[in-house]
């Protein structure tokens, strides 16, 4: 069936809304018609070439919509179901089977080879395959994924808002939640103040830190920051940021802290504000790299640096998990969204690498009403 796509086709071109042809629905699929999707950073990597799948991409992974169609060995889901779409993992690798599917050996081979897990194509035009993203591809007006994409929602909440839920939010709160795990009185800082950043700062709160320290470069999103949960901000330009967070923690530094920006320089930064024993999390899709004193800070003071990969989340476990976090007004993921149309999609996507938004969510149905 023919579909409306934003396709990229080819490194650093603006995306550009087509009619592109959907595979057909497989046994173990879900047809999904699109309501709206987030675009995050990993978009824009992909897009500009900072990581590669392939061109002609459809790209789009933080999408939220309603089932149409199930073929006929979907268990799971049936027609007018509300969904959350996340990332795809096999369920039947070692990881998979010990409940890790971030972990799935068959990752790469799933979501970021820009074919189906069968090696098909999820999109074509004019005969010609264009590539996919996580086996997703939220930029479309309807698109087919597996039932392990998908996450149930009631259909009461605003699926407008949901969609981002399934990568920068479960991304940051899941590094925080899942892997970080920081008992109650601990302390930690977060560098950058993205979807990513704001959702483990949320995280931090709701893990009971008593300092959740933000850090950014720019006021009006620290300002935000407080307001979902840092106790503590700095804006880092032109300080000695270690000093400014030990001067915070009795001299001590934190416990914990997460990398969101990927510059070599806050990445080692992340590892200068730790006390002794700490751990940092660097979580950035970035090409650069990092020094390690590896006697002085990994030896010596005990500190470890880790690498997670989508908050080491299970959608299926994690997503309703916010959602009730949000009800309880301790995850206002919402406050970061600002709603663009399907149309204005180039504009949404510069909007997000200026940081005049943080989380940009393209209205792909606006007939949508919530509720209903
Ligand atoms: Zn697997
Ligand atoms: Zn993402």
């Amino acid at each position: 069936m023919k579909i409306k796509a934003a396709v990229v086709e080819k490194q650093n071109a603006d995306f550009e809304i087509k009619d592109v042809d959907l595979a057909e629905l497989g046994a173990d699929d879900i047809q999904v018609h699109m309501v709206a999707s987030g675009i995050c950073h990993s978009d824009e990597a992909l897009r500009i070439g900072d990581a590669v799948i392939d061109y002609p991409i459809v790209l789009g992974h933080e999408g939220s919509g309603i089932v149409e169609k199930v073929g006929p060995e979907v268990t799971q889901f049936q027609p007018g179901d509300h969904v959350v779409l996340s990332f795809y993992a096999c369920g039947n690798c070692k990881s998979c089977l010990k409940g890790i599917p971030t972990q799935c050996e068959n990752y790469a081979a799933n979501n970021l080879s820009g074919v189906r897990p069968d090696g098909s194509a999820h999109f074509t035009e004019n005969g010609k395959k264009v590539a996919d993203m996580f086996d997703q591809s939220s930029f479309t007006s309807t698109t087919i994924v597996r039932e392990r994409n998908a996450v149930k929602v009631d259909k009461d909440l605003d699926l407008r808002k949901l969609g981002p839920l399934g990568c920068g939010y479960v991304t940051g709160s899941g590094t925080v939640l899942n892997t970080l795990k920081p008992k109650p009185g601990d302390t930690i800082a977060v560098f950058g103040t993205g979807a990513v950043g704001l959702a483990a700062m949320m995280a931090g709160r709701i893990s009971g830190c008593t300092k959740v320290i933000g850090i950014d470069i720019v006021d009006s999103r620290l300002d935000l920051a407080k307001e979902l949960g840092a106790t503590d901000v700095i804006n880092s330009k032109g300080i000695d940021v270690v000093k400014a967070v030990k001067d915070l923690t009795g001299g001590y530094g934190v416990d914990w802290a997460v990398d969101t920006t990927g510059v070599t320089k806050v990445m080692e930064d992340s590892i200068g504000v730790l006390a002794q024993g700490g751990t940092t999390a660097t979580i950035a899709v970035t090409p650069n790299h990092i020094d390690l004193d590896t006697w002085n800070d990994l030896c010596v003071e005990d500190k470890k640096v880790v690498g997670v990969n989508m908050g080491d989340s299970i959608p299926q476990v994690d997503i309703p998990r916010l959602i009730e976090f949000y009800k309880l007004g301790m995850f206002d993921f919402d406050k970061t969204e600002k709603f663009y149309k399907f149309s204005e999609i180039n504009e949404a996507n510069a909007d997000s690498r200026s940081g005049k938004t943080i989380k940009p969510v393209l209205i792909i149905d606006d007939s949508y009403e919530p509720g209903k």
